[in-house]
Order: C-alpha cells, then structure tokens, then sequence
C-alpha cells in the first residue's frame, strides 16, 4: 500500500544546491521521496494532505558529518544516593538522537563511539523504537598503538603495520561499520598525544584505504598536522577531518577541490575546547585549542577561495546544536548560503549520500525542515527549537513545534524532582 502523498505548499524553497530561494513553492511528497516540485502556485494534488507553510522556509534536513554521539558525560549520583547504572548510557544515547532529529537533523555521520551502543541505536532507529536521525557509524576508530587509544579507551582499534592495519578494516565491516574512520595524526583533546606529526605510516594507510575501497566503503582520517593532511590527500581518503593546517599547502586545497573530497573543518571542537567552560579541560589543552582555532578559521577562508566543498561537523555538544557549526562557518567568512550548502549537500557528499539527502530535488529522500524563520537572513534561528517548525523524516513529518501542542510543551520542559519522596510508604521505624 502505497502512504498518502503530502503536498507542502507556499513554501519559500531554499533546495541546498545554492540556488536562490523560491518563493510560493509546492513539494510534493510520496513514499518516502521528494515527486514533484512546483512553483506557478498549482493547487495540491487529490487526495493529497495539504500542509500550507505560509511563506515558511522549506530547506533539506540538516546533515551532520562529524559527530560522537556517544562521547558525553553520565551523570554522576552524589555520595548516598543510587549509583547512576551504566546501562541508562543507552537512554541517554536515545535522548541525543531524538534532540538531534528535533532539531531538524535528519542524518549524522558518527565518526566515534564508545563500544557497540551507538551500532545499536542505529538498529533501534531502524526498528523504529526510537526516533532519531538516519545513523552512519564507523565502528572503532582505526589507530596505530596509542596514547590516545588508552585515553580513548573502548573508541579505538589499534593495529600496527599495514597487515594488522587491514585486519582492523575488515573486523568494522563485521561489526556493522558504514565507512572507516583512521587516525593519520594523534588528537589535540589528549594531552599525552602531540597532533602535529604523522602518526601511521604511508604503507599502513594505503592498506586501510585499499581494503575499504575496493570493499565499498569510504574512508573519513583524523588529520591535525599537515604531514598527517598531506598523506591522507595522497593515498586518496575521502574526506579530511578537520585539517586546520591546510591554509599552510595551496597545492593540497587545490587538489581537494579538483578531486571533490569534502574537508570536514569542526570550527566548534575548537571552540569547546578554547572557551573552556567550568575550567574542564587541561590548560596546555586550551592553550592549544586557541591557536588551533586561528589556524582552523585561515582554513576555512583559504578552502573557500579555493573552492573546496565543506561540510558542517559539530563534533561538540550539546546535541542537537550542530547547527552552531553553520553559524560558526558563517562567522569565518562562508555567506549564509554558502553555509546551508555546507549543511546539506556538502554534508551528505561527505557521508556519500548525496544521490539520496542533502537537496529537494525530485527523486530524492524526503527528509525535510520547515523554518519559521529565514536563515538567510539569520542562520541563527536554525538554533532556536521554536523556530524549528517541522521535522519531515522519508516523507512523515516527525518532529517540530508544529507537532507540539501547547499542553504537549508544557510535558516537555526538564522533568523536576519527584514531589513523592523515594521512600514514600516504606517507614524506616
Ligand atoms: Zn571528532
């Protein structure tokens, strides 16, 4: 049986290709996917449900390329009270995804996660007992034999040399991976770790991209150092994470964009880190973090001038914001425009998904976002839940303000502490 076609209409039409927008658009959408896209103000099909967005902006679903969804903190029980179980990781995991689709996310690409718990979120969105965003894992992050591998303990897969560097490939095709993640450098969040030098050797990556692409899978490298950048370039990885150092190589940024790989710039990890908030994190850390900023914003300038297709990876928290990331490459000198594209289609050429998401175009997934706002004008109000207005996920509207009901928002704030006391009918005398 075929689902009920839904029909948007006067919708003002941003498509992610970075074409300008379109005003009194109509978008047909049908099983799943994107049919007809009209602008001369046709009425809506029969028998289709009509949803008039009223001049609304009408944009692709946000993709994000670079996130962790498992990496947070647990909450921690104070002395005397319950232990917090480990196991409400998987709650909590669930809490991120649905934040995130809330938000108008409609696809992350995890390029890290403690264990085998995100792998199995990803199978519970599938299943529908969770909503969330459509999930691209990598498994374990393939590394050489580490600091970072202890201090990122249960997120690795070590290996050395380029034989055991292929064994760990293949054992993320067995776990479920959907592209391979590879440290090339170490990482500026270890203090143990210094990010400048190569970190595998050129033999050990060409296995690791050898086994992955004739396999079919891509492969995303963790790139701080410009030594690590270059050689990822070189033996021909997909996309460049971070790569705050490419400013220094015009020869490399030329390449990326000759070749079309996407470099992933997470101007906010940066941020995280720098802006230090409650004094987390270990000064040389910060230290660090202030003038790997500087050098990630003078990428970020350079890969634009040199036209290098760029995606939004927050690779920060809370979840759900990662459309900071947008404003944030906005701040560095992308225009509006420039950064939705880094948000849909340049995210999804990223996760390799741009036949399918990151534009409204006929043909495509119907993953879609209303905004009660323009983003244009202010790519800030893509932060604000309230101006989320609706969430179409394969065609089904799935989240947004529109969907919440004044009683039903009022059930949603931060739940308070239980009014009956825990040990409520069990007098201790
Ligand atoms: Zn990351």
């Amino acid at each position: 049986m075929t689902a009920q076609a839904v029909c948007l209409t006067s919708a003002r039409l941003i498509d992610g290709t970075g074409a300008p927008p379109v005003e009194g658009a109509t978008v047909v959408v049908a099983d799943g996917r994107i049919g007809e896209i009209k602008t001369d103000g046709e009425p809506a099909p029969a028998g289709a449900l009509e949803i008039g967005l009223e001049g609304r902006t009408l944009m692709p679903g946000l993709v994000d390329a670079h996130v962790h969804v498992s990496a947070f903190d647990m909450p921690r029980a104070l002395k005397g009270q319950e232990a917090v179980a480990p196991e409400v990781r998987h709650h909590l995991i669930a809490q991120g995804l649905r934040r995130m689709l809330r938000m108008g996310i409609t696809t992350v690409r995890d390029v890290g996660a403690f264990g085998d718990d995100l792998l199995h979120a990803r199978q519970a969105i599938r299943l529908g007992a969770i909503p969330g965003p459509r999930v691209l894992a990598c498994g374990r992050i393939v590394s050489a034999t580490s600091a970072g591998g202890r201090h990122f303990a249960g997120m690795y897969r070590e290996a050395d040399g380029p034989d055991e560097m292929r064994k760990a490939t293949r054992e993320q095709f067995r776990r479920g991976a959907d592209f391979i993640k590879i440290m090339t450098t170490g990482a500026r969040s270890c203090e143990l770790e210094n990010s400048s030098p190569l970190q595998i050797t050129r033999d050990e990556l060409a296995a690791v991209v050898d086994e992955a692409h004739r396999m079919g899978y891509r492969v995303a490298a963790h790139c701080e150092g410009l030594d690590g950048t270059r050689l990822a370039i070189e033996e021909g990885v997909d996309t460049i994470e971070h790569g705050l150092e490419l400013h220094r190589a015009a020869e490399l940024l030329e390449e990326l964009a000759r070749s079309g790989r996407v470099l992933v710039p997470t101007l906010s990890c940066f941020f995280h880190v720098s802006e230090n908030r409650g004094s987390r994190w270990a000064p040389g850390l910060v230290r660090l973090a202030h003038k790997q900023l500087e050098e990630a914003h003078r990428t970020v300038e350079a890969a634009r001038r040199a036209g290098v297709r760029m995606a939004m990876g927050f690779d920060s928290q809370p979840h759900g914001q990662s459309a900071l990331e947008l404003v944030r490459l906005c701040r560095a000198g992308l225009t509006p425009m420039e950064g939705i594209v880094a948000a849909t289609t340049g995210s999804a050429a990223a996760c390799g998904l741009d036949e399918h998401v990151g534009a409204v175009a006929r043909g495509m997934a119907a993953d879609l976002l209303v905004v009660d706002g323009d983003p244009l004008e202010d790519p800030e109000v893509l932060l604000d839940a309230d101006r989320i207005w609706l969430v179409v996920q394969s065609g089904r509207p799935a989240a947004g303000a529109a969907l919440e009901t004044d009683l039903a928002a009022l059930g949603a704030a931060a739940p308070g502490a239980d009014p009956v006391p825990a040990l409520a009918g069990r007098p201790l005398s």
